[in-house]
Protein backbone atom coordinates (compact mmCIF):
# COMPACT_ATOMS: atom_id res chain seq x y z
CA UNK A 1 0.00 0.00 0.00
CA UNK A 2 3.00 2.26 -0.97
CA UNK A 3 0.45 4.34 -2.89
CA UNK A 4 -1.54 5.66 0.82
CA UNK A 5 1.98 6.14 2.84
CA UNK A 6 2.81 9.27 3.39
CA UNK A 7 6.76 9.88 2.85
CA UNK A 8 9.01 12.74 3.56
CA UNK A 9 9.67 14.86 0.31
CA UNK A 10 12.81 15.41 -1.11
CA UNK A 11 13.70 19.55 -1.73
CA UNK A 12 13.69 19.64 -5.47
CA UNK A 13 10.51 17.63 -5.69
CA UNK A 14 8.28 20.06 -4.08
CA UNK A 15 5.94 21.18 -6.66
CA UNK A 16 4.84 17.66 -7.84
CA UNK A 17 4.79 15.76 -4.81
CA UNK A 18 2.95 18.14 -3.12
CA UNK A 19 0.34 18.02 -5.46
CA UNK A 20 0.26 13.94 -5.73
CA UNK A 21 0.75 13.82 -1.72
CA UNK A 22 -2.66 15.98 -1.34
CA UNK A 23 -4.39 13.61 -4.10
CA UNK A 24 -3.37 10.94 -1.87
CA UNK A 25 -4.26 11.91 1.01
CA UNK A 26 -7.55 12.86 -0.24
CA UNK A 27 -8.29 9.28 -1.47
CA UNK A 28 -6.87 7.91 1.78
CA UNK A 29 -9.81 10.31 3.44
CA UNK A 30 -12.51 9.13 1.31
CA UNK A 31 -11.56 5.39 1.43
CA UNK A 32 -11.85 5.98 4.99
CA UNK A 33 -14.88 7.92 4.93
CA UNK A 34 -16.70 4.89 2.86
CA UNK A 35 -15.23 2.38 5.55
CA UNK A 36 -17.29 3.88 8.12
CA UNK A 37 -20.35 3.92 5.80
CA UNK A 38 -19.53 0.52 4.57
CA UNK A 39 -19.26 -0.28 8.73
CA UNK A 40 -22.42 1.27 9.28
CA UNK A 41 -24.62 -0.59 6.35
CA UNK A 42 -23.03 -3.61 6.41
CA UNK A 43 -21.50 -3.49 3.30
CA UNK A 44 -19.10 -6.24 3.32
CA UNK A 45 -19.20 -9.77 1.37
CA UNK A 46 -16.95 -13.14 2.70
CA UNK A 47 -15.66 -14.67 -0.10
CA UNK A 48 -13.76 -18.52 0.17
CA UNK A 49 -10.81 -19.67 -1.60
CA UNK A 50 -10.58 -23.03 -1.47
CA UNK A 51 -7.59 -24.92 0.08
CA UNK A 52 -6.54 -28.63 -1.33
CA UNK A 53 -3.97 -31.18 -0.78
CA UNK A 54 -1.87 -31.36 -3.23
CA UNK A 55 -2.40 -35.14 -3.78
CA UNK A 56 -5.81 -35.43 -4.06
CA UNK A 57 -6.51 -32.00 -5.58
CA UNK A 58 -9.56 -31.99 -3.12
CA UNK A 59 -10.72 -29.02 -0.58
CA UNK A 60 -9.65 -30.03 2.98
CA UNK A 61 -10.53 -26.23 4.00
CA UNK A 62 -11.13 -22.70 2.53
CA UNK A 63 -9.41 -18.92 3.87
CA UNK A 64 -12.05 -16.33 4.33
CA UNK A 65 -11.30 -13.30 2.48
CA UNK A 66 -12.97 -10.15 2.97
CA UNK A 67 -14.93 -7.91 -0.20
CA UNK A 68 -16.05 -4.53 0.16
CA UNK A 69 -19.38 -3.99 -2.01
CA UNK A 70 -18.37 -0.31 -3.12
CA UNK A 71 -21.48 1.09 -4.32
CA UNK A 72 -19.33 2.90 -8.05
CA UNK A 73 -16.29 1.08 -8.00
CA UNK A 74 -18.25 -2.52 -7.26
CA UNK A 75 -16.35 -5.35 -5.21
CA UNK A 76 -13.00 -4.19 -3.82
CA UNK A 77 -10.58 -6.50 -2.52
CA UNK A 78 -8.82 -7.11 0.63
CA UNK A 79 -5.80 -5.79 -0.35
CA UNK A 80 -6.65 -2.36 -1.03
CA UNK A 81 -8.21 -1.41 1.83
CA UNK A 82 -7.38 -3.75 4.67
CA UNK A 83 -4.30 -2.17 5.09
CA UNK A 84 -5.82 1.43 5.76
CA UNK A 85 -8.62 -0.03 8.28
CA UNK A 86 -5.61 -1.54 9.98
CA UNK A 87 -4.05 1.96 10.01
CA UNK A 88 -7.00 3.81 11.33
CA UNK A 89 -8.54 1.52 13.29
CA UNK A 90 -11.58 0.49 11.67
CA UNK A 91 -10.41 -3.19 11.63
CA UNK A 92 -11.58 -4.23 14.92
CA UNK A 93 -14.97 -3.64 13.76
CA UNK A 94 -14.53 -5.68 10.52
CA UNK A 95 -12.65 -8.38 12.06
CA UNK A 96 -15.44 -8.66 14.15
CA UNK A 97 -17.64 -8.93 11.70
CA UNK A 98 -15.56 -11.11 9.99
CA UNK A 99 -15.05 -14.15 12.43
CA UNK A 100 -18.99 -13.99 13.25
CA UNK A 101 -19.70 -14.22 10.01
CA UNK A 102 -17.03 -16.82 8.50
CA UNK A 103 -18.00 -19.09 11.45
CA UNK A 104 -21.45 -19.18 10.87
CA UNK A 105 -21.04 -20.08 6.76
CA UNK A 106 -17.96 -22.47 7.91
CA UNK A 107 -20.45 -24.36 10.47
CA UNK A 108 -22.83 -25.40 7.12
CA UNK A 109 -19.85 -27.10 5.47
CA UNK A 110 -19.52 -30.06 5.81
CA UNK A 111 -17.51 -31.69 9.10
CA UNK A 112 -14.24 -32.29 7.84
CA UNK A 113 -13.68 -28.83 6.47
CA UNK A 114 -12.59 -26.20 8.49
CA UNK A 115 -12.08 -22.31 7.63
CA UNK A 116 -9.10 -20.06 8.08
CA UNK A 117 -9.54 -16.30 8.83
CA UNK A 118 -6.98 -13.66 9.01
CA UNK A 119 -6.17 -11.33 12.09
CA UNK A 120 -4.88 -8.62 12.43
CA UNK A 121 -2.23 -7.09 15.15
CA UNK A 122 -4.89 -5.37 16.32
CA UNK A 123 -7.38 -7.63 16.86
CA UNK A 124 -4.75 -9.21 19.27
CA UNK A 125 -4.36 -6.04 21.47
CA UNK A 126 -7.71 -5.47 22.20
CA UNK A 127 -8.15 -8.17 24.96
CA UNK A 128 -11.35 -9.89 24.08
CA UNK A 129 -10.15 -11.93 21.02
CA UNK A 130 -10.91 -15.06 23.39
CA UNK A 131 -14.30 -13.69 24.03
CA UNK A 132 -14.82 -13.09 20.27
CA UNK A 133 -13.93 -16.44 18.98
CA UNK A 134 -16.32 -18.04 21.51
CA UNK A 135 -19.15 -16.05 20.56
CA UNK A 136 -18.43 -16.70 16.83
CA UNK A 137 -18.15 -19.92 17.23
CA UNK A 138 -21.17 -20.98 19.07
CA UNK A 139 -22.28 -23.10 15.58
CA UNK A 140 -18.84 -24.10 15.21
CA UNK A 141 -16.50 -26.81 17.08
CA UNK A 142 -13.27 -24.39 17.76
CA UNK A 143 -11.09 -27.23 15.97
CA UNK A 144 -12.48 -26.45 12.54
CA UNK A 145 -11.00 -23.01 13.21
CA UNK A 146 -7.76 -21.64 12.15
CA UNK A 147 -6.66 -18.18 12.56
CA UNK A 148 -4.32 -16.56 10.12
CA UNK A 149 -1.51 -14.44 11.58
CA UNK A 150 1.49 -12.62 10.02
CA UNK A 151 5.03 -12.37 11.53
CA UNK A 152 4.95 -8.81 12.39
CA UNK A 153 2.45 -9.64 14.67
CA UNK A 154 4.46 -12.16 16.74
CA UNK A 155 7.56 -9.59 16.63
CA UNK A 156 5.29 -6.02 17.75
CA UNK A 157 3.06 -7.41 20.62
CA UNK A 158 4.83 -10.59 21.20
CA UNK A 159 3.86 -10.53 25.53
CA UNK A 160 0.02 -10.03 24.53
CA UNK A 161 -0.06 -11.94 21.41
CA UNK A 162 1.34 -15.45 23.39
CA UNK A 163 -0.95 -15.35 26.22
CA UNK A 164 -3.77 -15.03 23.98
CA UNK A 165 -2.55 -17.26 21.24
CA UNK A 166 -1.86 -19.59 24.19
CA UNK A 167 -5.56 -19.10 25.59
CA UNK A 168 -7.18 -19.48 22.28
CA UNK A 169 -4.97 -22.86 21.22
CA UNK A 170 -6.26 -24.61 24.86
CA UNK A 171 -9.53 -24.26 23.48
CA UNK A 172 -8.70 -26.10 20.58
CA UNK A 173 -8.36 -22.77 17.74
CA UNK A 174 -5.47 -23.97 15.34
CA UNK A 175 -3.05 -21.05 13.86
CA UNK A 176 -1.35 -20.98 10.66
CA UNK A 177 1.32 -18.22 9.73
CA UNK A 178 0.39 -16.34 6.86
CA UNK A 179 3.02 -15.48 4.38
CA UNK A 180 6.07 -17.05 6.01
CA UNK A 181 9.31 -15.33 5.33
CA UNK A 182 8.02 -11.60 4.23
CA UNK A 183 8.46 -10.22 7.16
CA UNK A 184 10.84 -8.56 9.29
CA UNK A 185 10.90 -11.15 11.58
CA UNK A 186 13.08 -13.77 13.32
CA UNK A 187 12.46 -17.57 14.26
CA UNK A 188 12.43 -17.14 17.94
CA UNK A 189 8.72 -16.98 17.97
CA UNK A 190 8.31 -20.70 16.63
CA UNK A 191 10.72 -21.85 19.70
CA UNK A 192 8.05 -20.51 22.04
CA UNK A 193 4.08 -20.87 19.95
CA UNK A 194 3.49 -24.60 17.88
CA UNK A 195 1.46 -23.74 14.84
CA UNK A 196 0.10 -25.93 13.06
CA UNK A 197 -0.07 -24.31 9.26
CA UNK A 198 3.32 -23.08 7.88
CA UNK A 199 1.94 -20.25 4.69
CA UNK A 200 4.31 -20.07 2.26
CA UNK A 201 4.14 -16.90 0.76
CA UNK A 202 3.28 -16.98 -3.21
CA UNK A 203 6.83 -14.44 -3.74
CA UNK A 204 8.67 -18.56 -2.88
CA UNK A 205 5.83 -20.37 -5.18
CA UNK A 206 5.81 -18.47 -8.65
CA UNK A 207 9.12 -17.49 -8.29
CA UNK A 208 10.94 -16.84 -12.08
CA UNK A 209 13.90 -15.35 -11.14
CA UNK A 210 16.35 -17.22 -9.07
CA UNK A 211 14.89 -20.56 -9.88
CA UNK A 212 17.54 -22.70 -7.66
CA UNK A 213 17.42 -20.71 -4.75
CA UNK A 214 13.60 -20.10 -4.45
CA UNK A 215 13.49 -23.89 -4.80
CA UNK A 216 16.04 -24.14 -2.37
CA UNK A 217 14.01 -21.59 0.13
CA UNK A 218 10.63 -23.95 -0.61
CA UNK A 219 12.45 -27.07 0.24
CA UNK A 220 13.73 -25.25 3.90
CA UNK A 221 10.41 -23.71 4.66
CA UNK A 222 8.40 -27.11 4.19
CA UNK A 223 11.24 -28.96 6.00
CA UNK A 224 11.09 -26.49 8.94
CA UNK A 225 7.43 -26.76 8.69
CA UNK A 226 7.55 -30.72 8.76
CA UNK A 227 10.44 -30.86 11.53
CA UNK A 228 7.92 -28.54 13.68
CA UNK A 229 4.96 -30.79 13.43
CA UNK A 230 3.35 -28.21 10.60
CA UNK A 231 1.42 -28.29 7.80
CA UNK A 232 2.77 -26.93 4.86
CA UNK A 233 0.71 -24.79 2.46
CA UNK A 234 1.81 -22.98 -0.86
CA UNK A 235 0.39 -19.91 -1.47
CA UNK A 236 -0.80 -18.25 -4.67
CA UNK A 237 -0.53 -21.39 -6.96
CA UNK A 238 -1.53 -20.54 -10.85
CA UNK A 239 0.17 -22.84 -12.76
CA UNK A 240 0.23 -26.97 -13.01
CA UNK A 241 3.93 -26.26 -12.87
CA UNK A 242 4.23 -24.64 -9.69
CA UNK A 243 2.00 -27.21 -8.26
CA UNK A 244 3.89 -30.29 -9.35
CA UNK A 245 6.85 -28.61 -7.90
CA UNK A 246 5.62 -28.39 -4.37
CA UNK A 247 4.45 -31.67 -4.36
CA UNK A 248 7.69 -32.98 -5.50
CA UNK A 249 9.29 -30.85 -2.95
CA UNK A 250 7.10 -32.23 -0.36
CA UNK A 251 4.50 -29.32 -0.18
CA UNK A 252 1.06 -30.63 2.01
CA UNK A 253 -1.75 -28.03 1.00
CA UNK A 254 -1.70 -25.24 -1.51
CA UNK A 255 -4.21 -22.72 -2.58
CA UNK A 256 -4.17 -20.70 -5.59
CA UNK A 257 -5.88 -19.40 -8.45
CA UNK A 258 -5.14 -22.82 -10.46
CA UNK A 259 -7.97 -24.30 -8.34
CA UNK A 260 -10.31 -21.40 -7.26
CA UNK A 261 -10.16 -18.08 -6.87
CA UNK A 262 -12.16 -16.97 -3.92
CA UNK A 263 -16.13 -17.41 -4.57
CA UNK A 264 -19.25 -16.37 -2.98
CA UNK A 265 -20.32 -19.03 -0.01
CA UNK A 266 -23.28 -20.32 -2.05
CA UNK A 267 -20.65 -21.15 -5.03
CA UNK A 268 -18.58 -23.03 -2.65
CA UNK A 269 -20.90 -25.90 -2.59
CA UNK A 270 -20.67 -26.87 -5.30
CA UNK A 271 -16.30 -27.26 -5.42
CA UNK A 272 -16.52 -29.52 -1.81
CA UNK A 273 -17.63 -32.23 -4.00
CA UNK A 274 -14.96 -33.08 -6.84
CA UNK A 275 -11.26 -32.43 -7.06
CA UNK A 276 -10.51 -29.12 -7.83
P1 LIG B 1 -3.45 -13.36 2.42
O1 LIG B 1 -4.06 -13.79 3.69
O2 LIG B 1 -2.05 -13.81 2.16
O3 LIG B 1 -4.45 -13.83 1.29
C1 LIG B 1 -4.08 -14.25 0.02
C2 LIG B 1 -4.26 -13.15 -1.02
O4 LIG B 1 -3.72 -13.61 -2.25
C3 LIG B 1 -5.73 -12.82 -1.33
O5 LIG B 1 -5.81 -11.45 -1.73
C4 LIG B 1 -6.01 -13.73 -2.52
O6 LIG B 1 -7.08 -13.30 -3.33
C5 LIG B 1 -4.70 -13.67 -3.25
N1 LIG B 1 -4.47 -14.87 -4.05
C6 LIG B 1 -4.87 -16.13 -3.80
N2 LIG B 1 -4.46 -16.98 -4.76
C7 LIG B 1 -3.77 -16.24 -5.65
C8 LIG B 1 -3.07 -16.56 -6.87
O7 LIG B 1 -3.02 -17.70 -7.33
N3 LIG B 1 -2.47 -15.53 -7.50
C9 LIG B 1 -2.51 -14.24 -7.03
N4 LIG B 1 -1.91 -13.31 -7.73
N5 LIG B 1 -3.15 -13.92 -5.88
C10 LIG B 1 -3.76 -14.90 -5.20
P2 LIG B 1 -6.84 -10.44 -1.04
O8 LIG B 1 -8.18 -11.10 -0.88
O9 LIG B 1 -6.79 -9.12 -1.74
O10 LIG B 1 -6.26 -10.28 0.41
C11 LIG B 1 -5.04 -9.62 0.64
C12 LIG B 1 -4.64 -9.68 2.09
O11 LIG B 1 -5.57 -8.94 2.90
C13 LIG B 1 -4.66 -11.09 2.65
O12 LIG B 1 -3.46 -11.76 2.33
C14 LIG B 1 -4.80 -10.81 4.13
O13 LIG B 1 -3.56 -10.49 4.71
C15 LIG B 1 -5.66 -9.56 4.15
N6 LIG B 1 -7.07 -9.96 4.41
C16 LIG B 1 -7.99 -10.50 3.58
N7 LIG B 1 -9.18 -10.69 4.20
C17 LIG B 1 -8.97 -10.27 5.49
C18 LIG B 1 -9.81 -10.22 6.66
O14 LIG B 1 -10.99 -10.63 6.65
N8 LIG B 1 -9.25 -9.71 7.79
C19 LIG B 1 -7.95 -9.27 7.84
N9 LIG B 1 -7.49 -8.80 9.00
N10 LIG B 1 -7.15 -9.32 6.77
C20 LIG B 1 -7.65 -9.81 5.61
MG1 LIG C 1 -4.18 -15.33 4.82
MG1 LIG D 1 -0.98 -15.30 2.73
MG1 LIG E 1 -0.29 -12.79 1.16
Amino acid sequence: MALYRTKSLGRGTFGFFEHSMHERLQTRHQIIMGLREAIANSKFELHYQPIVNVKTRRIVGCEALIRWSHPVRGLIPASEFIPIAEECGLIGQIGDWVLKTACAEASLWPDDIWVAVNISPAQFRGQDLVDKVTNACRGLPLSRLILEITETLLMKDRDVASDTLERLRKMGVRFAIDDFGTGFSSLSYLQSFPFDKIKIDRSFVSAVANVKRSATLRRSIIQLGYNLGMTSVGEGVETEQQLDRLRAEGCVEAQGFLFSRAVPAAKLRTLFSKPL
